[in-house]
């Protein structure tokens, strides 16, 4: 087992929640019973949620105050401290900095903002993986002696929740995120495979101390679109599995439910059973609040579309609920006599109704009769494009090819 001295006792290991209004506050003391001296001379790279083009409070990406903080304890600590980040395909890193508030934090602090996308990759073996047996991760990520995810609390409508251990998936380079996406589902579990992939990625990537950003969360149609929650907690740990565990707890839910913690936790990267976890203060269950599962159908969120979807994969979900997220609300100029546009994302079709927006490669054999948008997936931008063009050239389906 390697020896993360943050985490002196992995079989039983600590996890600190506090809460309070003052975010800055809470992690400062969410830190303050940790053993922080190992720190001492080290280069450490905050890794925050920043994958988004989101303003700070949206409860999208990590609020700059719980980071600042970060930022201050681990220098008081001697450690040298940079912030990385390898935002979701079709965003920017610096903007997505910028937008969020993070850019102005690091320019007040003089912490150097690394976008982890402009090195090329460092191909690493996952030996042990089930459903992968290689990850593409940012060069950044080896320069340095701890990493530390800074995750928001969120619904995400893929893998239950995202938090400690899911938010180093933005350590992998680029659109490589997405093939873990695209994976064929194994035939002898229920588990999809975007779960255990996440669970085999954390037997090599997993980081050294998390802390979670529940001042503002967000429930429903996450990781983009859902609704923020105002929790007012910070909750960090050196096992990101057992800080996990108990963010689950807070927001209604158990460690075991969620497939990708279960997976890792049974790969033997972390502590999710509740009753092994030393957590502080003993009353940290009275801050719990049920966060609102996302939807099993998108038709519900958006009523202006219906969603046909028959074997697509989370990435072509992914792209349109950030395209309907984007540009739901100008979608009602495209919409044929008031009724709701049809859209199809997923192989599985055999066919669809005259003019469907069809979205992705996989529905390429139905662009005669419908509006085809290529890629693999597209970005949302692309989708919205291709629409504006179909409706500028008179609907001609051939316009938009
Ligand atoms: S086109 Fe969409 S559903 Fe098909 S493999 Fe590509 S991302 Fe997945």
């Amino acid at each position: 087992m390697i020896v993360n001295p943050l985490n002196p006792n992995p079989r039983a290991p600590e996890v600190h929640v506090v809460h309070g209004a003052d975010a800055y506050a809470n992690t400062m003391a969410s830190l303050k019973g940790i053993d922080l001296s190992a720190l001492k001379g080290a280069k450490v790279l905050l890794k925050p949620n920043v994958g988004r083009m989101s303003k700070a409070g949206t409860g999208v990406n990590t609020n700059p105050q719980v980071v600042a903080a970060a930022v201050d304890a681990f220098r008081k600590a001697g450690a040298t401290v940079a912030i990385g980040e390898s935002p979701i395909t079709g965003v920017n890193t610096l903007e997505a900095f910028e937008l969020s508030g993070m850019s102005a934090m690091a320019k007040e602090k003089s912490c150097p903002l690394i976008d982890m996308d402009e090195r090329k990759p460092v191909i690493t073996p996952v030996p042990n993986g089930r459903v992968i047996d290689s990850l593409k991760i940012c060069a950044d990520v080896f320069d340095f002696d701890y990493i530390v995810s800074i995750p928001v609390m969120k619904i995400h409508m893929h893998t239950g929740v995202t938090l400690g251990v899911k938010n180093m998936k933005g350590c992998l380079w680029r659109r490589s995120k997405v093939d873990l996406h695209m994976l064929p589902h194994l035939d002898d579990t229920a588990d999809k495979s975007l779960d255990i992939a996440i669970g085999d990625m954390a037997t090599v990537l997993r980081p050294h101390f998390t802390i979670i950003d529940g001042s503002i969360g967000l429930e429903g149609l996450g990781p983009g679109a859902g609704t923020p929650k105002e929790l007012n907690v910070v909750v960090a740990g050196a096992d990101a599995f057992a800080a996990d565990a108990v963010a689950c707890r807070l927001m209604g839910r158990t460690a075991n439910e969620v497939s990708h913690l279960r997976n890792g936790a049974a790969n033997g990267c972390g502590v999710i059973d509740l009753d092994r976890i030393k957590v502080y203060p003993e009353n940290w269950q009275n801050y719990a609040s049920d966060f609102q599962a996302a939807p099993k159908n998108l038709s519900f969120e958006f009523p202006d579309v219906e969603v046909l979807d028959k074997n697509s994969c989370s990435a072509c979900q992914s792209t349109l609920l950030l395209f309907l997220q984007r540009f739901g609300e100008s979608l009602a100029d495209y919409i044929p006599n008031g009724e709701p546009l049809k859209v199809a994302i997923g192989k599985g079709h055999e066919t669809l109704p005259e003019g469907t927006l069809c979205i992705g490669q996989c529905t390429a054999r139905h662009k005669e009769g419908g509006i085809f948008v290529p890629g693999c997936p597209p970005v949302g931008s692309q989708i919205f494009k291709t629409l504006q063009c179909h409706e500028q050239n008179g609907n001609s389906s051939e316009a938009m090819q």
